[in-house]
C-alpha cells in the first residue's frame, strides 16, 4: 500500500511538476502570444496602409497608362504633321525662290521704267509746259545744190547756200546743245561766207535738228509722247512749214525712210503688246486672269477750206457736212467719221496709203490739194486692265499742216484765194489759240477755225503737243523761213496747263 501510496505521491509530485511546467509554459505562451498579437495588429494596420497605397498606386498607374496613350496619340499626330509640314516647307521654299526671281525681274523693269520716266519728267520740267517746239532744217535738194556756185564746203553743222553769189546761212551752233539756230540774212552783194554786215537772227527751241539728223533721231523725241498717249493723254504732233520744207517727209517719210507716223505706230503696237504680256504674266502668277486689253481705232481726215473730209469712209450723206461736237468729259465727236479698227502697224500703213491716194485724186494740176489742206491722222487708244479694272483713253493726233507760205493776195483770185484765206485763217488761229492758252486768257478762240475746234480738248489743259517747224535752207526761202521761225518762237514761249490723263476705274 505504502508502495502504492509512495507511487501515487510520486505521481502527484510529477503531475505537480508537470502542471508547474505547463503553467510556466502557459505563462510563457501568454507572454509570447501577447507580443505576437500586437505585432499582428501592427501588421494588420501596415497591410491596410499598404493596401490603400497599392490601390492608389493602381489608380495612378491607370492614369499614367491613359496619359501614355494620349502622349503616343499626340506624338503620332505630331509626326504626321511634321511630315506634312516638311512637304509644305519644300513647296513654300520653291514658291519663295520663284517670287524672288519675279521680284528681281520686276525690280529691273521698274528701274528701266524709272529711267524713262525720269527722263520724261526732266524734259517736261525743262520745257515748263506741255507744248514743245522743234525745228528741223532739211538738207538742200540736189537742184539747190546744183545751182550753188563754186565749192563752198561749209563748216560742220552748217549749211551754206550760194545762189548767184549770194549766201544764206543756217547754223546750228554746237554750243547751243542742239537748241539754238542762227540765221544769217546776207547783206546786198554779200560774199561766200557770213560776214559782219549780215543780219543775224537767233532762235532757240526745245530741239533743233540739223539737215543730217535722221528720222529716228527726230522720232526719239516724239516717242515719250507716244508713251503718254498709251498712258491716257491726248497728244498732238504738228508739222508746220512752207510747202517743200519737209513736213510730209517728217510725218510720213517714205517706204525706206519712214517718218513719225509709221514709227509711232510701231511703238504703239509693240508697247501695247508688251504691256498686255507683262500684265498677263503678273496676273497668272497671282492665279488671276487677264492683262491689258487694247482697242485701237484710226481715222484720217483732211481740213480743206474750213470743211472736214473723211479720207477713209464715204463721208456724210449728200447735203450734209461733218460736224464737230465736244462733251464735258473731254471727248470729241466728228459726225459721220469712219473709224477703222487697227490691230497692227501694217494695217495703219495700208490705210495711210489709201488716204494719200484719195488726197491725190482731189488734187489738180493747178492745185496741189495736199499742200493746201491739213491732214489729220488720229489714233484712238483704249486700254482696259482686266485685273485692276483700270481704263485708259488716249488720243494721238498727227497733223501734216497746209503749207504756211503767204501768197500775194493781189496775185490770186477765185478758189485759190479762198484756199489761201482758209489756210491763213486756220494757221493764225492755231498760233492765237496756243498763245491765248499761254496767257491764260478767259476766252480761247478755239472756234476761230475748224482745226483748232477739232483739237480743242487735245490742245487745252489735258493735252500734250509737239510742233515740228520745218524750214528750208535755201536762200530763196529765207523770208518764209524767218516767218516760220517767228511763228514757232511765239508758240515756243507758251505754257499750257498741266496735262491730265484720262483714266477710269471700273471696280
Ligand atoms: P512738204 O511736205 O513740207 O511740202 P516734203 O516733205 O514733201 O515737204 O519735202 C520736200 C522734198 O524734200 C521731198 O522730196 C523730201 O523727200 C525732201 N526732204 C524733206 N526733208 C528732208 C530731209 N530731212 N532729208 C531728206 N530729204 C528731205
Ligand atoms: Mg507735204
Amino acid at each position: 500500500l505504502s508502495a502504492e501510496r509512495a507511487a501515487s505521491l510520486a505521481d502527484a509530485a510529477r503531475l505537480r511538476t508537470e502542471l508547474d511546467e505547463c503553467r510556466r509554459n502557459l505563462d510563457r505562451y501568454k507572454d509570447a502570444t501577447g507580443k505576437d498579437l500586437a505585432a499582428l495588429e501592427a501588421e494588420k494596420a501596415t497591410k491596410s496602409v499598404l493596401e490603400t497605397r497599392t490601390k492608389a498606386q493602381a489608380e495612378l498607374n491607370a492614369n499614367l497608362a491613359d496619359q501614355a496613350a494620349l502622349f503616343k496619340e499626340q506624338r503620332d499626330l505630331a509626326e504626321s504633321r511634321a511630315e506634312k509640314n516638311g512637304l509644305e516647307l519644300a513647296a513654300l521654299r520653291a514658291r519663295v525662290a520663284e517670287l524672288e526671281l519675279a521680284l528681281q525681274e520686276a525690280e529691273t523693269r521698274v528701274r528701266d521704267g524709272e529711267v524713262v520716266r525720269r527722263k520724261l519728267h526732266n524734259t517736261i520740267q525743262e520745257l515748263k509746259g506741255n507744248i514743245r517746239v522743234f525745228c528741223r532744217v532739211r538738207p538742200l535738194s540736189s537742184e539747190e545744190e546744183g545751182s550753188r556756185g563754186g565749192g563752198g564746203g561749209g563748216e560742220q553743222q552748217q549749211t551754206d547756200i550760194n545762189i548767184n553769189n549770194r549766201v544764206a546761212l543756217l547754223s546750228v551752233p554746237a554750243s547751243g546743245e542742239g537748241k539754238a539756230l542762227e540765221v544769217f540774212q546776207p547783206s546786198k552783194g554779200g560774199t561766200n561766207t557770213a560776214t559782219d554786215r549780215d543780219q543775224k537772227h537767233n532762235f532757240t527751241f526745245d530741239r533743233v535738228f540739223s539737215p543730217e539728223a535722221p528720222q529716228e533721231e527726230v522720232f526719239e523725241e516724239l516717242s515719250h509722247l507716244v508713251q503718254s498717249a498709251l498712258d491716257g493723254y491726248k497728244v498732238c504732233c504738228f508739222a508746220y512749214g512752207q510747202t517743200g520744207s519737209g513736213k510730209t517727209h517728217t510725218m510720213l517719210g517714205s517706204q525706206d525712210n519712214p517718218g513719225l507716223i509709221p514709227r509711232a505706230m510701231h511703238q504703239v503696237f509693240e508697247t501695247a503688246q508688251h504691256m498686255a504680256a507683262a500684265a498677263a504674266a503678273a496676273a497668272n502668277q497671282q492665279g488671276g486672269g487677264g492683262g491689258w486689253k487694247w482697242d485701237m481705232k484710226a481715222a484720217m481726215l483732211e481740213v480743206y477750206n474750213e470743211d472736214l473730209h473723211d479720207l477713209l469712209g464715204p463721208g456724210p450723206p449728200t447735203g450734209k457736212k461733218h460736224t464737230i461736237s465736244h462733251d464735258d468729259k473731254g471727248n470729241t465727236t466728228v459726225s459721220h467719221l469712219h473709224w477703222v479698227d487697227v490691230a497692227d502697224a501694217d494695217k495703219v500703213s495700208f490705210l495711210l496709203n489709201r488716204a494719200m491716194e484719195r488726197r491725190a485724186v482731189g488734187a489738180t494740176a493747178m492745185n496741189d490739194r495736199s499742200s493746201r489742206s491739213h491732214f489729220v491722222f488720229t489714233l484712238a487708244i483704249e486700254g482696259t486692265n482686266a485685273s485692276s479694272g483700270q481704263k485708259v483713253k488716249g488720243l494721238l493726233h498727227m497733223i501734216d499742216l497746209a503749207g504756211s507760205e503767204r501768197l500775194d493776195r493781189s496775185q490770186v483770185a477765185g478758189d485759190r484765194l479762198k484756199e489761201t484765206q482758209s489756210i491763213n485763217k486756220s494757221l493764225s488761229a492755231l498760233g492765237d489759240v496756243i498763245s491765248s492758252l499761254a496767257n491764260k486768257d478767259g476766252h480761247v478762240p478755239f472756234r476761230n477755225s475748224k482745226l483748232t475746234y477739232l483739237l480743242q480738248h487735245s490742245l487745252s489743259g489735258s493735252g500734250k503737243a509737239l510742233m515740228v517747224v520745218n524750214v528750208s535752207p535755201a536762200l530763196e526761202s529765207l523770208p518764209e523761213t524767218l516767218c516760220s521761225l517767228r511763228f514757232a518762237a511765239k508758240v515756243n514761249a507758251c505754257e499750257i496747263g498741266t496735262a491730265k490723263r484720262q483714266i477710269t476705274m471700273n471696280k
